[in-house]
């Protein structure tokens, strides 16, 4: 851990505010101080400054342009989705409410044996909203939000992992109430290994896996969710650390139906009868959430074809077009197609089965 690193090693924070209530950064050793930051690095840090002007704890030993590429890139400070916005799922905005945004709000009562669980899995095939209850919690617990890609971590930054994976978790336990958001969880967390597996990779996970230990057990108020179209993939020690496990499926008939009225009147392009639109929601059986999106969005480029025939666009009035139609969802339909296919579904129910919270 931390402490004993920083015993250990003697540490000298590589930059400190003079304490000073503008909170101006000065040098404090020679070589590698302040100087070499840049501004925007020097402004990072102050703002994650306690009211001593003295940089907590955890962020100590930790360099500069990572917890920079945390606050910048990784925290999201206006995660704008509400539980509105998202079309169905019912059941798993009733369970996240109960186990996640209340403790997040109200620490003194979920305490003891009420202590909630630190990390939950949302699971199922790919764009049916997982990444937007991720956000939706942030915002209705009125907390930090950290989002951040497993595969960016294997990719993108080779054999820096493990820092960065310190360095966000720092950043997240200054930052409380946190929720860090991991999307495709299974290419960190996954357990094919031993052969294939590298050394880096390793450590990654192991890493990874002590972060979460730290907080999971301390008063910390920071929630891991981890999502996944694999979860067949996640070993027993990740499982075990992601105690509720949510199935979040397909949108139903209704939730279709709901994303379609939903963009369309955003942009005063709806008049669709509640017949046409039973007819699409027959029509789209299978659609995700972001496979409806685009379908809604190829729809509505029909009526500006056909405004624009034998019309120059720049002459081309807006109320000059039509509402969009059943016919123009019925040639949307020939280009976007499902991205799920139903063996992928039975490969969820079954893991579901298996183990999901049912709750
Ligand atoms: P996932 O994380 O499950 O892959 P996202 O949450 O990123 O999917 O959703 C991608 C996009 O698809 C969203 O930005 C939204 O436009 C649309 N979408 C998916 N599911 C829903 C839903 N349940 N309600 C409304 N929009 C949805």
């Amino acid at each position: 851990g931390y402490s004993r690193r920083g015993a250990r090693n003697n540490f000298v924070a590589p930059f400190r505010s003079n304490g000073s209530n503008t909170g101006h950064m000065t040098s404090r050793n020679s070589g590698k101080g302040d100087d070499a930051l840049d501004d925007s690095t020097k402004r990072c840090l102050e703002i994650l400054c306690g009211p001593d002007g003295e940089l907590p704890e955890k962020l100590r030993n930790l360099e500069p342009r990572l917890i920079e590429h945390v606050s910048n890139e990784i925290m999201d400070r206006d995660p704008n989705v509400r539980w509105a916005d998202i079309a169905g799922l019912d059941h798993a905005k009733k369970c996240v409410t109960e186990m996640v945004i209340w403790p997040l709000l109200r620490p003194d009562i979920f305490k003891g044996c009420r202590s909630p669980g630190r990390g939950l899995l949302l699971f199922g095939p790919p764009g049916t909203g997982k990444t937007m209850i991720g956000k939706a919690i942030a915002g209705e617990a009125k907390a930090t939000f950290f989002y951040i890609s497993a595969s960016s971590l294997t990719s993108k930054w080779i054999g820096e992992g493990e820092k960065l994976v310190r360095a966000l978790f720092g950043v997240a336990s200054c930052r409380q109430p946190a929720v860090i958001f991991v999307d495709e969880i299974d290419s960190l967390l996954s357990q094919r290994k031993s052969e294939g597996e590298h050394e880096s990779s390793r450590r990654l996970k192991t890493q990874f896996l002590i972060e979460m230990e730290g907080f999971d057990s301390g008063s910390e108020q920071i929630l891991l969710i981890g999502a996944t179209n694999r979860p067949q993939e996640l070993d027993e020690a990740a499982r075990r650390r992601l105690t509720k496990r949510l199935y979040i499926p397909l949108p139903s008939s209704e939730a279709r139906a709901w994303i379609i009225r939903r963009i369309l009147e955003k942009d005063g392009l709806f008049d669709l009868s509640e017949e046409e639109i039973d007819a699409i929601c027959k029509l789209t059986e299978g659609y995700s959430g972001s496979d409806m999106n685009n379908l809604v969005k190829d729809a509505s480029l029909g009526p500006l074809r056909d405004a624009t025939k034998g019309v120059n666009i720049a002459n081309l009035k807006n109320e000059d077009m039509r509402s969009v139609t059943l016919q123009d969802f019925e040639n949307a339909l020939q280009e976007v197609r499902p991205s799920v296919s139903s063996n992928e579904l039975g490969t969820y129910e079954e893991w579901n089965k298996q183990f999901g919270s049912l709750a």
